[in-house]
């Protein structure tokens, strides 16, 4: 073909053509193999190729693909319905379907909006989130996100939403302990909701582990619990945002339930189809529902494609291959795996600051200087310049960036399919380590590292 007509993510980049995948493996026209590190974009988390979800694809699109959700309810979504209800802690046992991680936050702060305008108090409509965080493009959901590169063209649209620093151990002040750490940070946002206003202030918003925006950084223990009681004495909803996190990636059915919290709304996306379909969710507790139920009855949100038979059909089949296959166990042993192997290479090589992760949503942080963490400048692109060296070498891995102030900060995230096994691990590090050392070794011959 001599001519895209296609809008692709670099204008001025020609890209591979995929031809198919299995397992953790993606393979291109020309016959190159890649390892999916990263699942795509933590999504692909039951790996590639698998027949039984093709199969249930394809019973649905013989039976009916499209029902619009103001005529018609389907076995499939209610079936999927219940399975996440089963799967959710606490009360979270409604969900409302959408088609995107952005547009199942957007959901979730417009749910959030409209539950106290129900419960009689209509001033509570701002959200508070965090600079260190990624929730969606659309205007909404990229009003919630404090992702800065992504914000900064729009910005004058953006509502003024994020406004406190999330939990990061790895730069914490000195000497400081994570518990002290923990609450310090969580704290923030007893501050931020007392200067705002609580009669202003409608819900928090939080990645359970934090992925874009900071690479797989995971808060300290006794954190999400005082985020809990901050916002139960403010009368403020907590939503987690699971659409990284969730359906078993960090080892658990979702990454809150590491520390036993239970948000009011939780959203999903990514792993909720592992890639099969475009599929996400917005999950809400029962009170919510109630309030809602009780007052107008309706809930002022949807897509066309909200609820759909052939996406919820290929979404349940995933939930039952995950669920059948053991797949938030084996998240957890071998997102242990991971992570001790990323350390080995913390240690060995030049670069890595810090490898962190919790289960197999893993990440390391590039820095010049060890001793004294500091970054690299951005303009040398040094996560670019690995991803990129991986990605020759037959490696895919995520970027993710902006964790010391919204900016700088280079990181990456290494979350490949929960079926991976040691083995293939082992190749993953492998790949990895020599693209680390490739790039290591040219920024010494620039002597931009010593
Ligand atoms: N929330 C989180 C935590 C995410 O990681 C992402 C995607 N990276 C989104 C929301 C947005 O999802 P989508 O790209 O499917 O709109």
């Amino acid at each position: 073909m001599s001519r895209s007509y296609v809008i692709k993510p670099e204008l001025g980049k020609t890209y591979p053509f995929i031809s198919h995948g299995k397992g953790i493996y993606l393979y291109d026209k020309d016959g190159k193999r890649y390892i999916d590190g990263c699942g795509g974009a933590v999504t692909a988390s039951i790996g590639h190729g698998v027949e039984e979800i093709a199969d249930a694809m394809y019973q649905q699109a013989k039976e009916v693909s499209f029902a619009y959700r103001s005529h018609f309810s389907s076995d499939a979504v209610e079936e999927l319905g219940a399975k996440l209800a089963e799967w959710a802690p606490g009360s979270l046992n409604w969900t409302f379907f959408v088609s995107s991680g952005s547009e199942a936050t957007e959901t979730a702060q417009k749910i959030a909006i409209q539950y106290w305008q129900e419960k009689g108090k209509p001033t509570k409509n701002r959200i508070i989130s965090r600079w260190m965080s990624y929730h969606g493009i659309t205007m909404g959901a990229l009003s919630m996100s404090g992702h800065v590169l992504r914000r900064k063209r729009f910005a004058p649209l953006l509502e003024d939403y994020p406004t406190i620093t999330g939990p990061y151990p790895y730069r914490r002040p000195e000497g400081m302990s994570l518990e002290t750490y923990a609450l310090e940070c969580a704290n923030e946002l007893e501050r931020a909701i007392l200067r705002i206003g609580a009669e202003q202030v409608a819900a928090f918003i939080a990645e359970p582990v934090i992925g874009a925006s900071g690479g797989a950084v995971v808060p300290p223990d006794g954190y999400f619990q005082r985020i809990r009681e901050i916002c139960d004495k403010y009368e403020v909803l907590f939503i987690a945002d699971e659409v990284m996190t969730g359906v078993g990636r960090t080892g658990k059915a979702f990454g809150i339930d590491h520390w036993g919290v239970v948000p009011d709304l939780m959203t999903l996306g990514k792993g909720m189809s592992a890639g099969y379909t475009p599929m996400a969710a917005t999950m809400v507790s029962d009170e919510i529902i109630e309030t809602i139920s009780q007052g107008s009855g309706l809930i002022m949100a949807g897509h066309t494609y909200s609820a759909n038979p052939q996406s919820a059909a290929v979404s349940l089949a995933v939930l039952r291959y995950v669920e059948k296959n053991q797949l938030f166990d084996k998240a957890a042993e071998q997102g242990a795996y991971l992570l001790a192997r990323l350390q080995e290479l913390a240690d060995e090589l030049p670069l890595i600051g810090e490898a962190r992760g919790l289960g197999l949503l893993c990440g390391l942080e590039f820095v010049k200087d060890k001793q004294t963490k500091e970054p690299f400048p951005l303009s040398q692109g040094v996560a670019s310049k690995v991803i990129a060296k991986a990605f020759e070498k037959g490696l895919l891995i995520y970027p993710a960036m902006g964790g010391i102030d919204g900016v700088a900060g280079d990181s990456i995230i290494v979350s490949p399919p929960l079926t991976i096994t040691k083995a293939e691990i082992d190749e993953l590090i492998g790949l990895l380590k020599e693209a680390i050392v490739s790039v290591s070794q040219e920024l010494k011959d620039k002597a931009l590292i010593n």
